[in-house]
């Protein structure tokens, strides 16, 4: 094992990292392995990415009400959860929250809204002007607004915006079992569209869905070849009212090898840990550094509360990882 954790290493410090069966093995790795992974891990981390934390931050800017069936999403045709429902908030309101952001820490701040894509003018409208009035605050924009075409894209790269989010979710294999309302390759396309764009991409996916190693590790293959800047990792907090509402959590210990599967698989990418972090890693939420992440999501997710930002930037200053 320490050999091969060796090799692992010296794959991921050149930038090329490690071979699907490579995979699949840091994925099903003895516990007590684990923290010899992370000097590895941790290693390659900090060459590509020198200790710097990145922080963002999301506004749910249009809530619930979505025609499509994701399994996991609280805010799906599919799910019973009782979540607050709301149409697109104004862009003062999107703006007012960015300031917010900001004063906590983040550095990004992305605009999501529920839906396969934006409907109408007079939303794609709200989103330009957010993103023109989030460039004023100095925060890196973002938006996580479905599927959209090129021409909007074009046009919301040239009001300002750095970033495009994009999940895939899951990997092409398990997809059917998540989503049948729409095709994995729509997702696909519209990533590459974002990059064609010259847009930053953001694209990563959920995981404890009941998808297999195997599932998990395909979606690492998929984000390198679509070559992704930044892989958000999710893990499913079950939401009472939809599909996976009897999923157990996984153990921190399988969060982590994900977390240290993508960092071997993608050197060089930035990893940020999002939802469902908490209820998953529990007491071992410092660990994702060492496991190879290099941002975080903080404060609020989409529909459900995250810990107050505050004791995430303690567990960073605490690491001694900078993140301002
Ligand atoms: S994940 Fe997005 S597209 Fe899927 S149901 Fe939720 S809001 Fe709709």
């Amino acid at each position: 094992m320490k050999r091969l954790i060796s090799t692992w290493e010296d794959k991921g410090m050149e930038g090329i990292g490690i071979d699907p069966e490579d995979a699949i093995q840091v994925l099903s790795m003895p516990d007590e392995w684990i923290f010899h992974l992370f000097g590895a891990t941790w290693r390659i981390t900090r060459k590509w990415k020198q200790g710097q934390i990145r922080l963002c931050s999301i506004v749910n800017a249009k809530s619930g009400l979505c025609t499509e069936d994701c399994s996991f999403c609280s805010q799906s045709r599919r799910s019973k959860a009782e979540i607050d429902v709301y149409p697109m908030l104004e862009p003062d309101e999107i703006y007012r929250r960015a300031l917010k952001a900001k004063g906590a820490g983040a550095k990004e701040f992305s605009v999501v809204t529920s839906g396969k894509g934006l409907k109408g003018k007079n939303e794609f409208n709200k989103v330009k002007k957010a993103v023109e009035m989030i460039k004023e605050t100095g925060l890196q924009s973002c938006v996580s607004i479905g599927i959209v075409d090129y021409e909007s894209l074009s046009i919301l790269k040239s009001a300002g915006l750095g970033k495009f989010h994009h999940n895939l979710e899951t990997s092409r294999s398990y997809f059917p079992n998540v989503c049948t309302t729409h095709d994995y390759d729509e997702d696909i396309r519209v990533v590459k569209d974002a990059k064609r764009a010259g847009l930053s991409v953001c694209c990563g996916g959920i995981f404890g869905i009941g998808e297999s190693p195997e599932h998990r590790v395909e979606l690492a293959f998929e984000l390198k070849g679509l070559d992704v800047d930044s892989i958000p990792i999710n893990f499913l907090n079950p939401i009472k009212g939809t599909p996976l509402e009897e999923k157990n959590h996984l153990t921190p210990i399988e969060c982590l090898k994900i977390i240290a599967m993508m960092r071997l698989t993608n050197p060089t990418k930035d990893i940020i840990i999002c939802g469902g972090r908490e209820v998953n890693l529990r007491d071992m939420q410092s660990l994702i550094f060492p496991a190879g992440a290099n941002g975080l999501m903080l404060g609020n997710y989409l529909t459900t509360k995250g810990r107050p930002p505050e004791e995430d930037i303690k567990m960073i200053n605490d690491l001694s990882l900078r993140w301002n």
